[in-house]
């Protein structure tokens, strides 16, 4: 059984780099993630159509969770109640949740920023509702993630130079309003607090108990800057400085071409620690994720796999497919001869494309799982790349 530092709640032990990328793994309270890794969107609390017994069958280490989605419904206090999003979800590995920020500007309804924070109304039912930073950070604690997200703004696409530069400002010192309140209340998360009896019938109570005692969740800045190289560098050099034990890039994928995204990635990225975890938010197609994961970065989400498959689109070794498409109507093979996934063993084309014709939900389910498989795997070959590579990991 492995020993966990206690106090020690994120460890980064960089095995193998080949140029900038790295093979590593990142030990968090709830377990360890092998990394450069993809990680799942989980924004109700749910990975849209797949039950959690599936997402470990397809070795999913880490998953995301939605703060405004769960924050809404069912209420954080009700998740902290309930013993947390781990307990409530029944999902024992590491969560990461996201600051919330980037659904209320994107979902919610007569958003009003101020340098306070930000006042604006549900998109379910039109209720008022107020996020600061500090409510960030409260919300997050009380879901009880591992990795939670410092409160940011995200810069919308375009902006000029003088919005992105107001955004970033804000986005600053929303960083460290979010560090100064996290880490005045983080030892409050709900797995700290109550009896975990329910918790796990896979695990014993004193391993869980061991593991889990004197660690707290850990909280990633945010480098935002608009699609202005310079002000990306500002944002990183200014965040590293409060000293985060990791950091995102956020602001990307919006709208923006991808040479774009790619060049601001490669901007950011020598500014950050070595010996920390690098997340770039909301990528991206699997060639994307591949090559953000070869210019060194550890760790990235996408609702792409899981969006697209619940419209019938597949990602494949042979490129994208549209299962809807007649030709597949008697086609007995599977979506991808490539992929060794339960579906790809199992269900042909045809029946793929039965399901989704008869709108049966198994297609949701059968797609999703496909496409999840398929991302994970285009990450474990980079993994193994980078650790066939020739590069130690100490000559850097
Ligand atoms: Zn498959």
């Amino acid at each position: 059984m492995p020993r966990y530092n206690q106090q020690v709640s994120l460890t980064l032990q960089i095995h193998r780099k080949a140029g900038p990328a790295r093979r590593a793994t990142l030990t968090l309270p709830h377990g360890v993630v092998e990394t450069p890794v993809f990680m799942p969107v989980g924004t109700q609390g749910t990975v849209k159509a797949v039950p959690q017994q599936l997402l470990e069958e397809l070795d999913v280490r880490i998953l995301l969770g939605n703060t405004y989605h769960l924050y809404l419904r069912p209420g954080h206090e009700a998740i902290r109640r309930m013993g947390g999003l781990h307990r409530f979800m029944s999902w024992e590995r590491p969560i990461l949740t996201d600051s919330g920020g980037f659904q209320v500007f994107s979902l919610s309804e007569l958003r009003k920023v101020s340098d306070e924070g930000v006042a604006f109304r549900s998109h379910i039912d039109g209720s008022p509702h107020f996020f600061s930073p500090e409510h960030s950070m409260d919300v997050q604690i009380a879901l009880g993630s591992d990795i939670a997200m410092a409160f940011d703004e995200c810069t919308e696409y375009p902006a000029d130079r003088t919005r992105a530069r107001k955004s970033l400002e804000m986005t600053l010192a929303w960083a460290q309003r979010s560090k100064r309140h996290f880490e005045a209340h983080q030892h409050e998360v709900p797995w700290q607090l109550e009896e975990r009896s329910a918790f796990s019938a896979q695990r014993s109570e004193d391993e869980l108990r061991e593991r889990i005692e004197g660690q707290t969740p850990n909280l990633f800045g945010i480098v935002q800057g608009g699609m202005f190289a310079d002000l990306r560098r500002e944002s990183a050099e200014r965040l590293v400085e409060m000293d985060f034990p990791g950091y995102a890039i956020g602001g990307l994928s919006v709208g923006e071409p991808r040479e774009l995204t790619r060049e601001m990635i490669a901007t950011t990225l020598p500014l950050l620690p070595e010996d920390k975890p690098r997340y770039v938010m909301g990528v991206g197609y699997p060639d994307e994720i591949a090559e953000y994961a070869r210019m060194g970065v550890d760790m990235m989400d996408c609702v792409l796999p899981t969006r697209a498959a619940r419209h019938g689109l597949l990602f494949t070794s042979e490129g994208r497919l549209n299962i809807k498409n007649r030709q597949y109507a008697e086609d007995q093979g599977p979506a991808d001869p490539a992929c060794a996934c339960l579906v790809c063993r199992r269900y042909s084309r045809a029946y793929l494309r039965h399901l989704m014709a008869a709108q049966e939900p198994l297609a949701a389910v059968l797609n999703t799982v496909h496409n999840l498989a398929f991302y994970l795997e285009t990450m474990r070959k980079v993994r193994e790349e980078v650790a066939g590579s020739q590069w130690p990991a100490a000559s850097s």
